[in-house]
């Protein structure tokens, strides 16, 4: 039975996408393939084997045009997603499997299909690791798409018959269907599963359409033509909401109306404190894609690349020109203003098909970053000649992550000395003074600080990673989430300790971790000292409307509190009482 006749009820999930809409909803049931097993005579094999081959050729060609569609409509990182579809298509173990099947068994070839891409999101669901998990559903859109040619249904959620606006609520939505949203027609979604880093979340996000994720029973539960309200800040689905919560998120819509109407005042003034200390605003971004993001938020520049995200989801690693010609892009783009790339992080959550690392029991202990940088010379040498040949074309810094030791960062400066030289000799131009900085995200490099600063021209605060090393909590383990507190004492004096030595020595310190772009922690931050902070693109305007609102002088007064403090939460909590006191506009909405 419908819920449309009982009373208000409350579904609770997490929310990926902020805003509020309400109206009907339309819940998507995905098409059940139903795929009989058929015995063939083997002189219809090749013909079976053709079929196959075709609809593979077919569904690249919809999923070109999909992303075609995307690309015209969103950033181009959205629309690249669509590259792991294609790469997924290509690959060649799944499709010879499944061919040896069709010929060895002598079945047809969805029979064949289902059975060896089954295995395979079976495989992907069960890992561990979340971002992979999060594949799975890249994995299953595209194994319905070709489930839908080779049986030759319609697309299982077309949406492009949609005739008046409604609420998807559904089991999952696939990055494909997601990126085919009419803006117009669907006034949000809610998902029985799905993570906050899924594509489909960060396409909601990009699309800025509120969502909510997780909501576990939601697509059973639910019926068509039900009637809900979907709040993406808070994460909750209300059904049958009473007039006294229309009234309540009347009001809140009314808060958000004129918070935009604050951001966007202030998107394009410098971000300075009230008492005229300017902090480096800049952007965190993974591709030259994000460029557009970056400036439409009123980034100054970019203070993280992380260059990692270019080497994922292909079959070799990009080589120097490839890396040059992406590096270029973004400096060019972004010229005057900095973009600070940062080399190869590999290793940790972030692994490379294309390098066939052999799996490690501490992964973040081990082969990551820095020193698996410095074990292959070779490929190492071939990013930083890229980017030292960008350099000659903006205003490029270049910084090393994992740093953990004065040592490391001789040897990379080494390697990237005879890279220097040998461009040197071909005549190459680069810019030999290219401004050099150390990552400080591990406790190590904190407390030598004053010897690192002496060989660097500034720091970055990488607070993801120094929180989990300082604290031994997995930053991907939600297990021991209760520990990772970015307010912990401990790694407050380390950031103390870090800003305060590279000002002895005349350098400058950043934070790009997330917590440079908590709005609730950015005084905290400017208290201690902080000269730079960099976050993601859309967090951007809310992080300066807080450095415009908060005085250096009494964030320093709460930063005196929070390092004579023992306790985190105590910590937290006058972060907290300090923001709202501060810019109460900003949390209005949650
Ligand atoms: C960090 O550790 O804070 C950081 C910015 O690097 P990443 O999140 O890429 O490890
Ligand atoms: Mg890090």
């Amino acid at each position: 039975m419908s819920v449309q006749t009982k009373g208000e009820k409350v579904y609770r999930g997490t929310a990926v996408s902020g805003g509020v809409c309400r109206g009907k909803v339309l819940v998507l049931h995905h098409t059940q393939h139903l795929v009989s097993r058929r015995a063939l005579e083997p002189g219809l094999i090749p013909e079976e084997i053709r079929r196959f081959e075709q609809v593979l050729v077919k569904t690249r060609t919809q999923i070109k045009e999909v992303q075609r569609r995307v690309a015209a409509n969103m950033s181009g990182s959205e629309a690249d997603i669509f590259d792991a579809h294609l790469l997924m298509l290509e690959d060649r173990v799944l499709i010879d499997e499944v061919m040896r099947l069709i010929r060895e068994d002598l079945v047809n070839a969805e029979f064949a299909f289902q059975q060896v891409s089954g295995r395979y999101v079976a495989a992907m669901e069960s890992v561990e690791d979340e971002l992979l998990r999060e594949r799975a559903a890249d994995m299953r859109d595209l194994v319905g798409r070709v489930m839908d040619n080779l049986l030759q249904v319609r697309d299982s959620a077309d949406l492009n018959h949609l005739t008046e606006p409604c609420i998807l609520v559904s089991r999952d939505l696939s990055p494909s269907t997601t990126a085919q949203l009419n803006k117009k027609l669907v006034l949000g979604f809610a998902t029985d599963i799905g993570g906050k880093s899924s594509h489909t979340a960060i396409m909601a996000r990009s699309l800025d359409i509120p969502a909510v994720v997780g909501l576990k029973t939601l697509s059973e539960e639910l019926e068509t033509g039900d009637y809900v309200l979907l709040d993406g800040y808070n994460g909750t689905v209300v059904v049958n909401p009473t007039d006294a919560t229309l009234f309540e998120y009347g009001q809140l819509a009314k808060l958000k109306a004129s918070l935009d109407v604050k951001l966007a005042e202030v998107l394009w003034l410098p971000a300075v404190t009230l008492d005229g200390k300017a902090v480096h605003l800049s952007a965190n971004i993974e591709d030259q894609h994000d460029v557009e993001a970056v400036i439409a938020h009123g980034a100054e520049g970019v203070g993280l690349f992380r260059t990692e995200f270019l080497f994922l989801n292909r079959p070799a690693p990009p080589n120097e020109d490839e890396q040059w010609q992406v590096y270029h892009e973004v400096a060019a783009a972004l010229h005057p203003n900095p973009v600070i790339i940062r080399t190869l992080d590999l290793g940790g959550d972030k692994f490379v098909s294309s390098l066939q690392l052999a799996p490690e029991l501490n992964s973040f202990l081990g082969w990551r970053a820095i020193r698996f940088c410095l074990a292959q010379p070779d490929m190492f040498c071939h990013q930083l000649r890229a980017i030292l040949r960008a350099s000659s074309g903006g205003n490029v810094k270049m910084m090393y992550p994992m740093i953990s030791g004065v040592d490391e960062l001789n040897q990379a400066n080494a390697l990237l000395e005879k890279c220097k030289q040998e461009l040197k000799a071909k005549e190459v131009p680069f810019n030999p003074n290219m401004e050099i900085g150390v990552m400080i995200e591990i406790p190590s490099a904190a407390l030598i600080a004053d010897a690192l600063a002496k060989r660097a021209r500034f720091f970055s605060i990488g607070s993801n990673d120094l929180i989990q090393y300082t604290l031994a909590a997995d930053r991907t383990n939600e297990k021991v989430s209760h520990l990772y507190e970015p307010t912990h004492p401990a790694i407050l004096k380390l950031i103390k300790y870090t800003v305060e030595a590279s000002h002895r020595h005349g350098i400058w310190t950043g934070v790009c971790g997330e917590i440079g772009g908590d709005p609730t922690l950015v005084p905290l931050l400017l208290g201690l000292g902080v000269d730079e902070l960099s976050a993601a693109p859309p967090v951007i305007p809310e992080v300066k409307y807080m450095i415009r609102k908060t005085s250096i002088a009494e964030a320093r007064q709460l930063a005196d509190f929070a390092l004579q403090c023992d306790s985190p939460s105590e910590i937290y909590a006058a972060c907290q009482k300090f923001a709202l006191q501060t810019a109460p506009s900003l949390f209005e909405k949650t």
